[in-house]
């Protein structure tokens, strides 16, 4: 991202806002030229199913430069919002914990419509657009994504075993044919992709369903590697 656009957006724009475009100011990095691109605050897939492949294949950040033509990527708080799994996910990419614990603070200018959604659904945060589609993907596919992180981290120790070598850059949820499994992406580019070891999530549901806090909040949680690091230093206690 070439330019910090957060700061005009509201962090939960009223429900008659949420479609009503923002505009900000977007500097192109290939020809220099600055124009005027309309954000979006929220993307409701339950009203607008199309917009959920917009996500998945990447094109909803993607802004094309009116004057060159060169595809930039724009990334900025947004809401995804899919009623029909009631999974609430906030893409907050810039200091993503600070941003985090004001959106959370700020639940007493939440509607109670807003706030009653808020105690029956999955309500995430995620750093990045790939961060996104995981969770997307992983509700999909009807896992737990604080089970999927926990299977990650074992899957991710066994693999790191066998290619000591392997410089992560990131590793995600990802399915293919009709598996469950993690893509290994190195910091040259290099892909790996593992499946889940038979049974092994299964048995993380049942070592961690005692571990893992059940507490009914309406906050919006950061469940990533460190979440799991976190849980995890627990169980050597
Ligand atoms: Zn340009």
């Amino acid at each position: 991202m070439e330019e910090k656009q957060n700061k005009k957006i509201d962090l939960l724009p009223r429900e008659e806002e949420r479609y009503k475009p923002v505009e900000a100011k977007v500097h192109c990095r290939f020809c220099g030229k600055t124009s005027v691109m309309k954000l979006r605050a929220c993307v409701n897939v339950s009203l607008h199913p199309e917009e959920k492949e917009l996500v998945l294949n990447g094109s909803f950040f993607q802004y094309e430069c009116p004057s060159c033509k060169e595809k930039l990527q724009v990334v900025y708080p947004c809401l995804y919002d899919d009623m029909s799994r009631a999974l609430m996910i906030y893409l907050l990419p810039d200091e993503t914990e600070k941003a985090l614990a004001e959106l959370n603070s700020q639940q007493h200018t939440w509607s109670p419509e807003m706030l009653k959604a808020a105690m029956v659904c999955t309500m995430r945060a995620v750093r990045t657009p790939n961060d996104l589609c995981e969770k997307i993907k992983i509700a999909d596919a009807e896992l737990d994504d604080r089970y999927v992180e926990l299977t990650k981290a074992f899957v991710f120790a066994q693999f790191m075993k066998q290619k000591p070598d392997f410089k992560a850059a990131q590793v995600l949820y990802e399915r293919q044919n009709g598996k469950d499994g993690f893509v290994m992406i190195s910091k040259e580019g290099k892909t790996f992709w593992a499946q889940f070891p038979d049974g092994l999530y299964d048995e993380v549901v049942r070592m961690f369903s005692d571990r893992i806090p059940k507490k009914k909040t309406t906050d919006y949680e950061l469940i990533d590697a460190n979440w799991t690091a976190n849980i995890l230093s627990k169980l050597k206690e």
